[in-house]
Formats: structure tokens, sequence, C-alpha cells
């Protein structure tokens, strides 16, 4: 069983259901709903298409909402695009009702004050940084900007200014619409994207508890602002987890700042017990070739080797040529390193975060270490809490997740390590939850005498937290026979 696990975006060349099936056959635990594209009416199709999918195979399947947060974008250009060579005046127009006009490259910018708040000189970067401008003039709203580095300018193309000082909201009107839209339709995560401060993830929450469904919050690592030393902690602390948007930040930050804050970002999530993903061009030439590149292939081994909860597809899964090969190829991958020794060598450390449900989870896989025969960790869970922070312990065995809730059964299949399983305790008194736990075990294919962990809160009625670890032989409540 493979630990890691793998979150695909979903795009025009995956969102067909024949094709949902193949990715999630493939390795598929996971997908991305990228709210920067298509209507709420696209997302919703696609959306009921994953739960169908998901329920003919029974195989539990997470959806990220990814909101698109303050990304500056330009507008619709008619296909081809627009072809830029250096040298050229690229105009770009806050006033969005102007035309787009490819032969004299004029396109409209969807920031309207961008004229007031970029400078002479700023750089403009479009499309993840494969074309870069510089502003040469602002006059009546309008950026004249020379080219320095050509490209096919694309429609809806994200604009990144790491030189100026820009004032963007931290939630847009879109990405309020989005998140509401999200809640009704029953995604398990959120994910906010440019994140530049604890308060911008507070506010995302806040607007959740006032729609009420709060969702796991992921904080898209992207922006300078986020990975200052004394920020950079409490983002962390304020989400459940984070995404290492690496195409973003390799934009605002240069690429050779990547290597190093993706070591330090998976490093700082891990200590307190947070969702790490690793995201953006892991296997980037696939989107063209069956075959991934070997640095494509070292690079999605070292994530894993630093400890990533999951990993990331975009463009591969969403807009390629070969979406069932790269999961294929990702998938290999990550069995490959954990199969390997060295991955199981540095156990984590106490997380010491002062509840019981803390001690159990570290307790429940000291145990599971120490039990040469163990054949699992056994969570019964409503919010799915003591089989996330077990997760974090990075067991060796896998980590069954009893829950009877199925929005806790769909986000926990993102978790490292967790098998989420449907299960209704019938005798939530007295022993009957042991009863119910070994008749639900025998079905799943465990074999009478197998030794194993089970972590739950007890008594079950009173929904106290965890606090308590049995070390149990499946089938033992049970009469013989
Ligand atoms: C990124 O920039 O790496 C990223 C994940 O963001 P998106 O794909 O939403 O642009």
């Amino acid at each position: 069983m493979r630990r890691a696990k793998i979150l695909a975006t979903l795009g025009p060349a995956s969102n067909s259901d024949e094709m949902i099936g193949k990715l999630l056959d493939a390795g598929v635990d996971a997908v991305r709903l990228n709210f920067s594209h298509g209507s709420h009416d696209d997302h919703a199709q696609v959306y009921a298409k994953v739960r169908e999918q998901s329920g003919i195979r029974r195989k539990p399947v997470a959806v990220l909402g990814d909101l698109q947060g303050p990304k500056i974008r330009v507008g619709a250009i008619p296909d081809p695009g627009m072809e830029l060579t250096r040298g050229d005046t690229l105009q770009l127009l806050t006033d969005t009702s102007q035309d787009i006009d490819v032969a004299a490259k004029r396109v409209t910018i969807d920031y309207p004050r961008l004229a007031d708040e970029a400078r002479v000189g700023d750089r403009v970067l479009m499309d993840d940084g494969a074309l870069e401008a510089r502003v040469a003039t602002i006059v009546d709203g309008e950026l004249h900007c020379e080219i320095v580095t050509g490209g096919l300018l694309k429609a809806r193309k994200g604009v990144n200014l790491p030189d100026s000082p820009l004032q963007l909201p931290s939630l847009t009107d879109k990405d309020r619409a989005d998140l509401r839209f999200a809640l009704e339709l029953g995604v398990d995560l959120l994910a906010l994207s440019f994140v530049r401060r604890p308060e911008d993830l507070e506010l995302c929450r806040q607007l959740m508890v006032e729609l009420g469904r709060e969702l796991p919050l992921v904080a898209k690592i992207e922006k300078p602002e986020a990975v200052a030393a004394d920020t950079l902690p409490k983002i962390i602390d304020a989400a459940n987890g984070i995404m290492i948007a690496r195409g973003d930040l390799g934009v605002e930050l240069g690429p050779e700042e990547v290597p190093l804050l993706q070591k330090q970002l998976i490093r700082l999530s891990n200590e307190r017990g947070k969702l790490v993903i690793t995201a953006t061009q892991m296997l980037d030439s696939m989107i063209r070739n069956p075959r991934p590149t070997r640095a494509e292939a070292s690079d999605v081994a070292n994530a894993i080797l630093d400890g990533s909860d999951a990993v990331m597809l975009s463009g591969e899964t969403a807009a390629g040529g070969y979406p069932v090969e790269s999961v294929q190829t990702m998938d290999r991958i990550v069995r490959r390193i954990e199969q390997t020794e060295t991955y199981w060598l540095d156990p984590p450390k106490d997380m010491l975060l002062g509840h019981t449900t803390n001690a159990v989870a570290r307790a429940a896989v000291i145990s599971s270490r120490s039990l040469p025969d163990c054949k699992g960790i056994i969570c019964y869970t409503g919010s799915g809490g003591i089989a996330r922070l077990v997760s974090d312990y990075r067991p060796k065995v896998p980590i069954y997740a009893f829950t009877p809730q199925p929005a806790t059964f769909q986000a926990l299949a993102l978790y490292w390590g967790v098998v989420p399983i449907r299960f209704q305790a019938s005798s939530p008194t007295g022993d009957g939850i042991f009863i119910d736990l070994d008749h639900a075990m025998l079905e799943r294919g465990f074999e009478r005498g197998d030794r194993v962990v089970i972590a739950l809160g007890w008594p079950l009625k009173a929904h106290t937290s965890v606090n308590l670890l049995k070390l149990h032989k499946v089938g033992e409540t049970l009469r013989a026979g």
C-alpha cells in the first residue's frame, strides 16, 4: 500500500466520467477543483462525476476546492494568443470594458488599481514567468510595458508583479462567491491562494463559520510575504495544512529559492502536525510526453523523502496529453521510495501538543512499532482528528480510520497512510464498539488473531476526546467459530 497520497488537478483533459474513473484506478486519492478556471456549472458537473466514479469503486476521494485568491490575470485574448517579442510594447488596460486588440498588443488586466500601485521599472511576469516585461510608462490607467522575454501570451494567464507594493484584498468577491459555492457543493477541503498573513486564513475560516460549514483549510505558500521568518510559522499554525505552490513561488522569489524553501516548509509542517502537499511541475514534461525526465522522477522522490503527505499533479492531469500515465508514473516513484529503509529511518518526534489525542496517537504509533506482527492502527473517529495525528507520527503499518461521517471518510483520503472506512457502530455503549469493530475488521479481510492497535474516545456516547489505546487481537470479543 502506498502511504503518501496523489492529488490530481482536474481540467479539460480529465473531466469526463471515463477519464476520472481511469485516474482513480491509476491511484488518484484526491482531486483539485481549481476555481481559477471554469464556471460553477462546470465544477458542479465534474464534482458529480467524481462522486459517482468514487461510489462505483467504493473508493474514498477527497475533493479540494482551490480558491483563486488575489491573483491578477490578463483578459480573454482570442486563440491562438498574442505573440510578443523582445522590445515590443505591451499595453495593459485596467479598464476592462475596453477592447482587447491583438495587433496593437493591447490587453485588459483584472486589477483596477494596478496603474496606481505599480511603478515605472517594476517587473511584470506573465504565464508563470515565461514572459517578462518592465513597466515603461503609466498613463491614464494604462501600463505600457517593454517586453524583455517574449513568447505567446494566451487568454487569462496569470500576472505577477514581484516588485510592486500591491494592496490586493485577501479574498476577492469571486473568492467569496466560490467559497459559498464550494461549501454548498460539498467539497472536503479548501485551499486559499496567495496567502500573505495568518489573518487571510482567519477571514476565510470566519466566512465558513458564517456559512455553517468549517472545512480543513490549506494555505497555498507562494508569496514572499508568507515566507518571512516571523510570519511563516503563524501561517502554518493558522492553517490545517499547506500547499507548496512552487509555480507562483518560483515566479515571485526566483526558482533558486524553491528547493530550500520546500525542505523548510515540509519540516515546519511536519513538526506542527499539519498536512503538507508539494505541488506544481512535478512531472511537467508529461504534459507532452508519455515518460518523465529523470530530473522529474528525482523531484517527486525528494518531495517524498523530505516528508510530504501528498504530491500534486497540475497541468499533467488537467490539460496534458498523458493524464493516466502521469498518475501511474507518480504512483510508481512514490512506492519505490517508500520501499527503501531510509524513508523510515527517522520517525517524527513528539509534537508536544499537550492534549490526550496527541498522547494517544503517539503511543499508538510507538506500540505498533514495538509489536512486530502489528497489522494496523484502528482509529474510530468522527472528525478524523486522531487519524490525522496518527498519520503525522508516520507509523509503518496502515492507519484504518473507521468513521460514521461521510465528510471525514472522504477528506481522510488525502492524509498520509490513512485508509478511510465507512462504519456505523450499532451499540455505542459498553464493549459493543469492540464487537462491532471486530466484525468490521473481519469483513475487511483481517484474520482472527491479527494484532492491531485501537485508538478511540471512551465512553463513546460522551463524545469525549480520544483517550483510550487498546492492544487488540482481531476477533477476541467474538465467540469462537
Ligand atoms: C502554483 O502556483 O504552484 C499553484 C499550485 O497554483 P495554481 O496552479 O492554482 O496557479
